[in-house]
């Protein structure tokens, strides 16, 4: 692994969520890491084609990336953007059963408001 890589790749590890480019470009500012937004670019999907991470693309939202590899459901709130995991077991079966497809994995994502957001809004309604 290069060097650069092999930084972005604990930094994906170790990153608490699902950092985005952007957050981990931060990140290598705050720590002093010189590395452009390209070269994180093009890293992370060097790191996402050898399967070491995984990419999640949500459309109207900035790609972010998973250090789980394994299928598992995603809850995004639609207002902070914040991702949160889930284990659902069973739903592959299900929805094998139903589909009748040999599904080899799934990419699910679930939208919503989080109880964060949640309690902001009604601050302002009330
Ligand atoms: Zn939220
Ligand atoms: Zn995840």
């Amino acid at each position: 692994m290069s060097k650069q890589k092999d930084t972005l790749y604990s930094m994906v590890m170790q990153y608490d969520g699902h950092p985005s480019a952007e957050e981990l470009f931060l990140l290598c500012k705050e720590d002093n890491i010189k590395m452009s937004i390209a070269t994180i670019y093009r890293n992370l999907n060097l790191l996402v084609n050898e399967g070491k991470i995984a990419k999640i693309s949500i459309a109207g939202h900035p790609d972010r990336y998973d250090s789980r590899t394994d299928a598992h459901v995603h809850a995004i709130c639609d207002r902070c953007e914040t991702i949160e995991d889930f284990n659902v077991t069973g739903l592959e079966e299900f929805l094998r059963l139903r589909t009748n497809l040999d599904i080899h994995s799934y990419d699910l994502t679930l939208h919503y408001t989080c109880p964060k957001c949640r309690k902001k809004e009604a601050l302002h309604i009330y």
